[in-house]
């Protein structure tokens, strides 16, 4: 590792002035998309005796040049002009001497350039679109589209209920709230992140939580549901999936949750990796209807946003 210098010129001196391998590439490393195929085909040029190698792509748009106030002005005829990219490759002696010759005050914007002012037989090899350069925040969304691949978003949808039976508190989205009753499962009865798990799993298409945790097995007895929501998570990870959204809405007389539902987001973000403005808790009532409405049990619902590749 050597210190950048104020410019990109001076960067490079440092650099040069470290290195000792006999060919060398320098990149900008504004171009994160590099692959290893370029590196490949800039030694090859290399060895097939060309003295300066640049990646380059042709360019698709029309060329006009423009005044000041943006009046259109002459054409340029873009056949045979190539957009050059990085990393450009030389032998080590040979960029060093063209750079020395440069002096210090010189004003290229590529070493391909200063090589060639110094009279090195420069080739350009095709380049790739993956090589481009963030400049503008807005590339961003443009090199994440190119490097990450296509995703396409994909919507799960979870439901659960549980049963109302002895205790003093329930556990809700990872919130333990005292209660005159308590919920009766096999693990800790949180259908918040039990239908949340389900949405999730349903986003992936890989079945549902009974599947992952048969109540059958006397593993997950008593289990913090916090476990399966991680597992959920690690699910979508493995599946090269994002998780971006979630919405649960809980469905019960009492208790209140308003009290509880910042708590809840925290929980919920915590667990997922999320921004908590990806995080949505909401409740409502039945009106006394039904079975949440008797208060025999409360019930939950959710949906999982998630990114996929495509
Ligand atoms: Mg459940």
């Amino acid at each position: 590792m050597v210190e950048g210098g104020a410019s990109r010129t001076e960067s490079v001196r440092a650099g040069l002035g470290a290195a000792s391998a006999e060919t060398i590439l320098i990149h900008d490393a504004a171009r994160p998309g590099l692959t290893p195929e370029i590196v490949t085909a800039l030694r090859g040029a290399l060895e097939s005796g060309a003295e300066a190698v640049a990646p380059a792509l042709p360019i698709a748009d029309s060329l006009r040049r423009a005044d000041a106030e943006g009046r259109a002005q002459d054409d340029v005829a873009r056949a045979g002009l190539m957009r050059v990219q990085t990393p450009q490759a030389f032998p080590t002696a040979l960029i060093r001497a063209a750079y020395e010759a440069a002096g210090p005050d010189a004003a290229f914007t590529d070493d391909l350039s200063v090589a060639i002012a110094h009279g090195a037989k420069a080739r350009l090899i095709g380049g790739d679109p993956r090589l481009m350069k963030y400049t503008y925040p807005e590339d961003r969304l443009m090199l994440e589209a190119l490097l990450g691949g296509a995703r396409a978003p994909c919507v799960g949808a979870g439901f659960d209920a549980h049963r109302f039976g002895d205790g003093d508190s329930v556990t809700l989205c990872g919130v333990r709230i005292a209660h005159n009753k308590g919920l009766v499962g096999h693990s800790d009865a949180d259908a918040g992140w039990h239908a949340l798990v389900d949405a999730i799993l349903g986003a992936l298409g890989q079945g549902d939580i009974g599947a992952h945790f048969p109540p059958s097995d006397p593993k997950w007895k008593g289990a913090d549901s916090e476990k399966f929501l991680r597992h959920a998570r690690a699910l979508s990870d493995a599946a090269g999936a994002r998780i971006v959204h979630v919405d649960i809405t809980l469905i019960c007389e009492r208790p209140k949750i308003g009290p509880h539902r910042d708590a809840m987001r925290v929980r919920t973000a915590e667990v997922l990796g999320l921004p908590l403005d990806r995080v949505s808790i909401k409740a409502t009532t039945t009106e006394r209807m039904g079975f949440t409405g008797r208060e025999e049990g409360l019930a939950a619902q959710a949906t999982a946003t998630l990114e996929r590749p495509i």
